[in-house]
């Protein structure tokens, strides 16, 4: 009896602590004011959490300086510059992005590599990866401290172990990257992976184009095409944690070959390949490439243009696809599909009016990213932050003991 009794207090204390960092994590700096709204615990409670946050070194508070206005101002909390950060990294087939973000989803620091599509075998990016660590903290204000590594792959990942099952345009299969990268970490912080288009849905979800929606699609774009679906709240990932191969969904069985193993999936008509060979270009397919096509295409390049509104099209018969099968509230095109759904909209729309059932199409919008090209990146480092976020006295304890 005694020590459930001590427990109880303390679980709920750990409860709150959690409740009340999430919502910093989520909505930035907040008053003690909102914070009670927010949660729904009283004044004196809140103050004695806030305290106790910033004792764990996970926030800080201050006063805003010049209130002229009648009674005590609220006492502002927000993330620590110096506290805790994710170490979020973005793989692809022809670069891989290191970043330091802080608790509120800031990128603080990053280190961009491009590397050749020969380069990228998994040793040469886990020695990258581990190679990383030490500027960014360098980057970080002296006592910042690292959380874990959150790592974004264009394949997909097997949810009980890590493992990559298959990347193609990595050509990496069967691949155990999140052991391999904690040996060379030598397990000092923890390691996560996740599908791309999975992880940029959730940062969407959690703090961009899609929040507060619990239908969506989020779709990445790239040399590889990707698709992170929320489903009535819950992030799908079907019984191995592979669901959302959007890119692989056949369109034309007699269609070009794909990376896969198959044909005439959606990613041989709107993957990076496709559109230089629909705008007649031969360069690699890969950012910079994909970068110089959208822009000539906005200074009116015709066969751009052309290769652009073809591939939207063949991106709005796959998006008519998902909107039948799944009825999602918000798509969201990502990567290179940001570029095309603003140049080529239309393209876009038409097929869906074309193909997809009416009632569910006309409750589908598409929107481009609030995040930009930092989704997947940003949805990395929240799998590190995940820890820390259900049980922040656990989470800042386990420093001292590394520290
Ligand atoms: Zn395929």
């Amino acid at each position: 009896m005694v020590t459930r009794a001590a427990s109880r207090p303390a679980e709920l204390r750990r409860h709150n602590l959690s409740l009340l960092l999430t919502q910093i994590h989520t909505h930035g700096v907040l008053s003690r004011v909102e914070l009670g709204q927010m949660s729904g615990l009283n004044r004196s409670t809140v103050g004695g959490l806030v305290s106790e946050l910033c004792l764990l070194g996970l926030v800080s508070e201050n006063v805003p300086m010049g209130s002229e206005r009648v009674g005590r101002p609220s006492h502002l909390v927000g993330p620590r510059p110096d506290g805790p950060y994710a170490v979020a990294v973005e793989v692809d087939a022809d670069h891989v992005i290191s970043a330091a973000v802080r608790l509120g989803g800031e990128v603080a620091a990053r280190i961009d590599h491009n590397l050749a599509a020969s380069a990228i075998d998994p040793d040469t990016v886990a020695d990258l990866i581990a190679r990383d660590l030490a500027p960014l903290a360098a980057a970080m204000p002296p006592g910042a401290w690292p959380i874990g590594v959150g790592v974004s792959i264009p394949g997909t990942v097997r949810r009980t172990d890590g493992t990559i099952d298959q990347a193609p345009n990595l050509n990496w299969r069967d691949e155990p990257f999140a052991s391999r990268l904690a040996v060379r970490l030598e397990d000092q912080l923890p390691v996560h992976l996740g599908n791309d288009a999975d992880l940029g849905a959730l940062a969407e979800q959690l703090r961009g184009a899609a929040r507060s929606s619990g239908n969506l699609l989020y779709l990445s774009g790239k040399i590889g095409v990707g698709g992170g679906l929320v489903v009535d709240g819950r992030q799908l990932a079907g019984s191995g944690g592979f669901a959302g191969e959007i890119g692989h969904m056949v369109l034309d069985p007699a269609g070009p070959p794909c990376h896969c193993g198959s044909a005439g999936c959606l990613e041989s008509f709107v993957g990076d390949a496709a559109l230089l060979r629909f705008a007649g270009r031969t360069g690699t397919p890969g950012r910079a490439s994909l970068a110089t096509l959208m822009a000539d295409a906005r200074d009116g390049d015709q066969p751009a243009l052309d290769g652009i509104r073809t591939a939207a099209r063949w991106l709005g018969l796959g998006i008519a696809n998902v909107v039948n099968l799944l009825n999602p509230e918000i798509v969201i095109a990502g990567g290179s599909f940001a570029d095309i759904l603003e140049l080529a909209r239309p393209e876009i729309e038409q097929e869906l009016d074309r193909h997809a059932m009416t009632a569910a199409r006309s409750m589908v919008e598409l929107r481009v990213p609030d995040l930009g090209s930092d989704s997947s990146l940003l949805g990395a480092a929240e799998l590190s932050f995940q820890a820390l976020l259900q049980d922040p006295v656990a989470a800042s304890s386990a420093r001292q003991v590394a520290g």
